[in-house]
């Protein structure tokens, strides 16, 4: 019997059912037409152009920007005895050639290359003498000139559709907006493919957002629900980065640095251990995590603001691509803002380009202060609409809001008493009432506002402030020394024409005890399962003497399903998802022998 793309599904990947699109995108592909695909990260990209690969005549050219990405992606298909390889700069001559010959003869399914090479001369002539089955163009963002992981080269592969006009091209990317796609369709000369946008909602992961109050601290208690767990904390500065590993390290976390100020090859060899060890943690710059597919990264913590919800999202869909429930969580505060609104305005761009800077953080600040559920808020973002998620801090533990008209106008007129020439910790200590040198030496306790803010808490003036400053009715002038100062916004505030809601303090933040039950099915967690503990050692030793990531092994999801059901038989085992025929031929026994044991 011939083979289809679900009976492919099941033998060599292992999976009972395609997700969403793959199948109408899969068989686009088979019937020989082009398709661009936008899919979240996660969504299941590879199997689009993987199975038809598999089913079509001749070898898939696949066209991937980063090296470890390509490596990964191939010992991935080797391990399910698909004949793929990968030429790029990091094999030496001799490999190279063998691959080239392995092409030209038709011993090949599935071809990765970096795109300067696909373009050179030599690539070129070999194109012409191989069968390829169909183009596969990945990250295909990167031809987005205004984008931040722009390629020249991925220019040049609008020519694959002069020179083979009957080969089958796909394009795939998890950038999102409108104008990339179009780009995406006009320089790739994708006029005629099918266009699938899937949903951008990653239901597995949990968003939270914090107030930065003690980042150390709030970091470590977040930190204290993911132990064992690989994940990624995201920190704006290289010695942020340095100091934050060192931290961590000394709580007895493996963490490692990662940032641009490092050289090469230690950079290399943590990226290295990230991808091949369970349980580390990566504290990075944003500098890490571009192509990165590690499927059983856990966590993102954001210990600083990204610079905008594209950025948020992208960093944070890093997180459960295997589709287990992760989470999201970011520690944010004034300062954040406040830096990066200077950032902007001190840098060399033009004014649109200021403008558009401080719109994209506005946009960002609004869904931290969002008092409603930041799924909603982030997928509205991007044009989609979706019912409240009851899977982020909001819709868990709503805020609650109170009626800080009168606050705020005590805060505004403080403010203004004090000559709008003073930052937040000098107006604070007016407000309630402390006789501070600063205080004596302009005369601030002879001030009407002197005290009136007595009753409440530093602490709720500092939130009183920030919602004040992000809502644009104060300003901080970087220009004199953070003073803050008075907005046309604050008029009918300080005249009593308008009402001001705000956000209460958050109480603790919601314990993650019911996890929510990940869209594979596997339900609630339990780590401490000494049965999956033991499985993952295996799986450790078993790559460590194969050289090859964890997770080309087996998924955590796949592990957890075998700890839930201790199937007894290759039979029952072969019924868990995630485990193709190879793989069931290759790690069966030793499976069914952890369990026995
Ligand atoms: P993307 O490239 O879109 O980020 P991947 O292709 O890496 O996503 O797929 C993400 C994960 O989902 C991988 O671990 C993959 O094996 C798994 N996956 C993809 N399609 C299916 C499916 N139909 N059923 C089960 N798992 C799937
Ligand atoms: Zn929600």
């Amino acid at each position: 019997m011939s083979d289809t793309p679900l009976s492919l599904l099941n033998r060599v990947f292992g999976y009972p059912a395609f997700r969403g699109e793959q199948a109408a995108i899969i068989d686009t592909l088979v019937a020989g037409d082009d398709a661009l695909v936008l899919m979240p990260t996660g969504g299941g990209k590879s199997l689009c152009f993987q199975i038809p690969a598999l089913l079509r005549d001749g070898c898939a050219v696949v066209v991937s920007p980063l090296i470890a990405l390509m490596q990964d992606q191939v010992a991935a298909l080797k391990e399910l005895g698909v004949a793929a390889a990968f030429l790029n700069s990091s094999l030496d001559g001799a490999t190279a050639m063998q691959v080239e010959r392995d092409f030209a003869s038709g011993r090949l399914k599935l071809l990765y290359v970096a795109p300067e090479r696909l373009l050179t001369p030599r690539f070129q002539a070999l194109l012409d003498d191989a069968r390829v089955s169909l183009f596969a163009i990945d990250e295909a963002h990167c031809v987005s000139q205004w984008g931040h992981d722009f390629r020249p080269e991925y220019l040049g592969l609008s020519t694959l559709h002069e020179r083979f006009p009957a080969v089958p091209r796909i394009a795939l990317t998890a950038t999102a907006d409108a104008a990339t796609r179009a780009e995406i369709l006009q320089r790739l000369d994708l006029g005629g493919a099918r266009v699938f946008v899937s949903s951008f909602d990653r239901p597995n992961i949990r968003y939270r957002i914090s107030e930065k109050s003690d980042p150390r601290r709030q970091l470590l208690d977040f930190l204290a629900e993911h132990k064992g767990e690989a994940g990624i904390v995201y920190c704006s500065t290289r010695k942020k980065v340095e100091d934050t590993a060192d931290g961590l390290k000394a709580a007895g976390y493996i963490a490692l640095p990662y940032h641009g100020g490092m050289d090469n090859a230690t950079r290399a060899r943590h990226q290295e251990k990230f991808l091949r060890e369970d349980g580390i943690v990566m504290v990075a710059t944003l500098a890490f995590g571009m192509g990165i597919d590690k499927p059983d990264v856990r966590f993102v913590a954001h210990l600083d603001l990204p610079r905008s919800v594209e950025g948020y999202y992208q960093e944070t869909g890093r997180a459960g691509r295997d589709g287990e429930s992760a989470e999201a969580w970011m520690a944010w505060g004034l300062q954040d803002v406040v830096t990066q609104r200077r950032f902007i305005d001190e840098g060399e761009a033009e004014d649109a380009h200021k403008r558009s800077g401080h719109a994209k953080l506005d946009a960002l600040v609004g869904l931290c202060e969002a008092a409603s559920c930041r799924r909603v808020a982030l997928l509205s973002y991007f044009g989609e609409a979706s019912p409240p998620c009851g899977n982020c801090d909001v819709c868990l533990n709503p805020p609650t809001l109170w009626d800080g008209t009168e606050a705020a106008q005590k805060l505004l007129s403080a403010v203004y008493r004090t000559g709008q020439r003073f930052g937040a910790g000098h107006v604070i200590d007016v407000l309630l009432g402390k006789t501070t040198d600063k205080v004596d030496k302009f005369g601030h306790s002879q001030l009407s506002v002197f005290g009136i803010g007595a009753s409440q808490s530093d602490k709720t003036w500092r939130a009183v402030l920030r919602q004040l400053v992000v809502r644009g009715l104060l300003e901080v002038d970087h220009t004199a020394y953070g003073a803050l100062k008075l907005t046309q916004a604050a008029k009918p505030v300080l005249k009593g024409e308008e009402q001001v809601w705000l956000r209460a303090i958050a109480a603790a933040p919601p314990r993650r005890k019911s996890r929510l039950a990940a869209s594979s099915g596997a339900g609630v967690h339990d780590d401490e399962d000494p049965l999956f503990l033991a499985l993952r050692a295996w799986r450790r030793e078993t790559a460590n003497e194969k050289g090859v990531p964890a997770y080309v092994i087996l998924h955590d999801a796949t592990l957890r399903e075998i700890a839930a059901r201790r199937p007894a038989t290759l039979t029952e085992l072969g019924e868990i998802s995630g485990l193709g025929t190879k793989k069931l031929e290759a790690y069966g026994e030793a499976v069914l022998g952890v369990v026995a044991s």
